[in-house]
């Protein structure tokens, strides 16, 4: 079972939010990721705050708010200044790196643009709505990266940072993956993928969920021996076709 490890930073925080908050909602993000949630060989915990606030390949997976600009560790320029309209962006290492070749990703959070609620609800009398968005939705996204996902259904981003999501299907608009969502919860292709790249270490554990302990009938096991060759094949494609250092 592998175990990723997230520690936010006291650095920048949400607007009117506590370390504890914080540090509350990205646990709850975690767990959407972690087993037992999810039937996957891989744990996601989250350490203690932390006053670190760069990202940079130093080990640790790094969860931090940009508040003064939206720019990568503070410094704006032509290849470090974000999209604005982008909620967060994920750095992972190595650089280009996708799936389990991912060593460590580091989010930033853009807090110059948007306000975080702590909950699903947004309150028209607070501002522009869409400006208010739930952290702990944007959160779920952006594990996704530092765990090797990429963004689902996505033709890349607009200059303005918005995703380009033509022809998306319902089932992929489901997803946590998909950019530009609010999903806080996995679907199962989430699920499916997740537990590509992190199998489950009991394999009597069936992907996307079922009993634990009971072996499938070799009918279900060939056909999910089918869909999970066609899930690889898939993730091989979009990998070719969407080769990228950060993800928003
Ligand atoms: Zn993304």
């Amino acid at each position: 079972m592998k175990t990723v490890v997230l520690t936010p930073s006291t650095h920048g925080l949400p607007a009117g939010w506590s370390a504890r908050q914080f540090r509350d909602t990205a646990s709850r993000a975690a767990a959407a990721w972690s087993y037992p949630q999810v039937p996957c060989g891989l744990t996601v915990t989250v350490a203690e705050p932390s006053d670190a606030w760069r990202a940079a390949p130093d080990g640790t997976n790094l969860l931090v708010v940009r508040q003064g600009s939206w720019c990568h560790n503070d410094r704006c320029g032509p290849q470090s200044t974000f999209p604005w309209r982008a909620t967060a962006m994920t750095t992972a290492y190595p650089a280009g790196a996708t799936g389990t070749a991912v060593k460590e990703g580091d989010v930033e959070i853009n807090g110059a643009a948007f306000r975080f609620d702590e909950v699903a609800q947004v309150s028209s009398s607070r501002g522009a709505p869409e400006w208010h968005v739930p952290l702990e939705a944007v959160l779920v996204h952006e594990i996704g990266h530092v765990l090797g996902l990429r963004d689902a259904c996505s033709g890349g981003l607009r200059a303005g940072g918005q995703p380009v999501i033509s022809d998306c299907t319902p089932a992929e608009r489901e997803r946590v993956m998909f950019a530009g969502g609010r999903q806080s919860i996995l679907s199962p292709a989430d699920v499916g993928e997740l537990c590509e790249m992190y199998p489950p270490a009991d394999r009597q554990i069936r992907v996307g969920g079922g009993v634990a302990g009971v072996a499938p009938p070799p009918a279900v096991g060939i056909w999910l021996g089918v869909a999970i060759g066609l899930a690889a094949l898939a993730l091989a494609v979009r990998r070719v076709l969407t080769t990228r250092g950060r993800h928003g």
